[in-house]
């Protein structure tokens, strides 16, 4: 049996969970139920990020404690399992305390490889991010993701981690992978970044000024810095270090990440991973979404659509084909109410729905012969390249070509003047239908089994509402 281990990045918990984060938790979803399906053995991990001065701060201003603080957030990010039906496995925080000691033992091994020491360290950060910007980064001296915060300037005593030590074997564990990185233009930035030269990085804060952290061994007054800490889930998930059996039956990870983190999982973490004597990532997925900071989307609607706002219109399963037929692997994704809902009518009320219920309506006087079905090695492809979006796409050209087929063929005059030509029409159309359930199991897991019952009973509910 064939193991896969799935891991999306943990969200950073500051904010409730957004569209973004949906996309790539769905994504993780369809991966994990696909390779279930096809008799893989699959682990699939999510969690949350809960260290670091941002959450810190936040839980201040609210005057709430800070463990309360991530509790609560926490469990709105766990929710998802029930707000878009996600199958997964294992739920980690880096509160966890069995996280926290392999996070510390994560680091004694980089330590015990010569790679972590302690020197003065100026640098501009910004709040917003959790993360130093270099000049370059900064426009008018502000980073551009969060114009409206002056970035900080921090000058301590910090631990480094030594990064620059890793350029060569990062460019040899690219070009010996040309897909470790999907997209590949995504692999291309990453090796450029690595190509013109990569400086060591901080990998600790003063505890007296941000006490929210993980402690580093042996010196309790600095705390990891949190990329650091959180980074060390991907491998405490699966029992590193104290569960080796179980790690190695499932290590390497299949990961998927936002375009924002693509030095950070890529780059920073296959170089910490390889210094702890670790190997490296199996892949890495990155996303591209638009409303990971609520901006393009706040424009055009004022504000941040929810995953569960969502649901509350679509249905789970519409909100499930919704942002993973938006969600083109890699690109951008600009959505809107507006948006949202004439696709949902196009396809969904209109295309799938239409489609089920009128041939459920003609079937009540034919007897189907059931045929062998297989997935399409295509579509198969798709999912394998995560082109999730191009994968749906597929299926729904099948949809529209099936409502095509009806219109063309009027089978309900057929039954009434040639019941030969009527049986041929139905048997290709309950095929097709059969073929399109199975295809969209892993997308819309509760719809494929509706249609599937709705073949063998002939009687069927309306699948999806027409919204106004
Ligand atoms: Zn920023």
């Amino acid at each position: 049996m064939n193991k896969f281990y799935i891991t999306t990045t943990l969200p950073y918990i500051n904010a409730d969970p957004h569209i973004g984060f949906a996309l790539e938790i769905l994504e993780a979803d369809v991966l994990a139920r696909f390779h279930r399906e096809n008799g893989d053995e699959v682990f699939f991990n999510t969690g949350t990020d809960e260290h670091g001065l941002k959450v810190y701060r936040e839980s201040e201003k609210l005057g709430i404690g800070i463990q309360k603080y991530c509790d609560d957030k926490s469990k709105s990010y766990e929710k998802l399992k029930q707000v878009l039906n996600i199958s997964y496995d294992n739920f980690i925080r880096t509160t966890d305390k069995y996280h926290v000691k392999a996070a510390q033992e994560f680091w004694k091994r980089c330590n015990g490889s010569g790679d972590i020491y302690k020197k003065m360290y100026r640098v501009k950060y910004c709040v917003g991010c959790e993360l130093e910007k270099t000049d370059s980064e900064l426009i008018d001296g502000k980073c551009p993701l969060h114009p409206d915060q002056k970035p900080e300037i921090i000058e301590e005593e910090n631990y480094f981690f030594r990064f620059s030590k890793y350029q060569d074997k990062l460019l040899d564990l690219y070009a010996n992978n040309s897909e470790f990185v999907l997209p590949k233009k995504r692999l291309n930035e990453v090796r450029s970044f690595v190509e013109q030269g990569i400086e060591d990085f901080s990998i600790s804060r003063l505890k007296r000024k941000m006490p929210w952290g993980v402690e580093v061994p042996g010196d309790p007054e600095h705390v990891m810095y949190v990329w650091f800490d959180a980074l060390v889930n991907y491998v405490s998930a699966i029992g590193w270090p104290n569960d080796m059996e179980k790690f190695e039956k499932w290590w390497p990870a299949v990961q998927l990440a936002g375009k924002d983190n693509l030095r950070q999982q890529a780059a920073m973490w296959q170089a910490v991973l390889m210094s702890a004597g670790i190997s490296n990532s199996k892949q890495i997925f990155i996303n591209g979404f638009i409303g990971v900071n609520g901006q393009k989307m706040s424009k055009s609607i004022g504000n941040v659509i929810t995953p569960a706002e969502m649901v509350k219109r679509f249905g789970v399963d519409g909100t499930r084909y919704l942002i993973l037929s938006y969600g083109n692997f890699g690109e951008d994704m600009d959505v809107s109410w507006e948006k949202f809902t004439e696709k949902y009518n196009a396809d969904l009320a209109n295309g799938l729905g239409n489609l089920v219920s009128r041939v459920i309506r003609l079937s009540s006087e034919f007897n189907y012969k059931m045929s062998n079905i297989s997935i399409n090695q295509e579509f198969m492809k798709l999912v394998d390249l995560m082109e999730l979006g191009r994968a749906l796409e597929y299926i729904w050209d099948k949809i529209r070509e099936d409502n095509k087929y009806i219109e063309d063929n009027k089978p309900w005059e057929l039954a009434k003047e040639d019941m030969a030509k009527f049986g041929d029409v139905m048997q290709k159309l309950f095929i097709d239908l059969n073929l399109i359930a199975e295809h969209i199991n892993s997308f819309m897991p509760e719809t494929s089994k509706k249609i599937k019952k709705a073949l063998e009973e002939k009687k069927t509910e309306i699948l999806f509402q027409r919204i106004k």
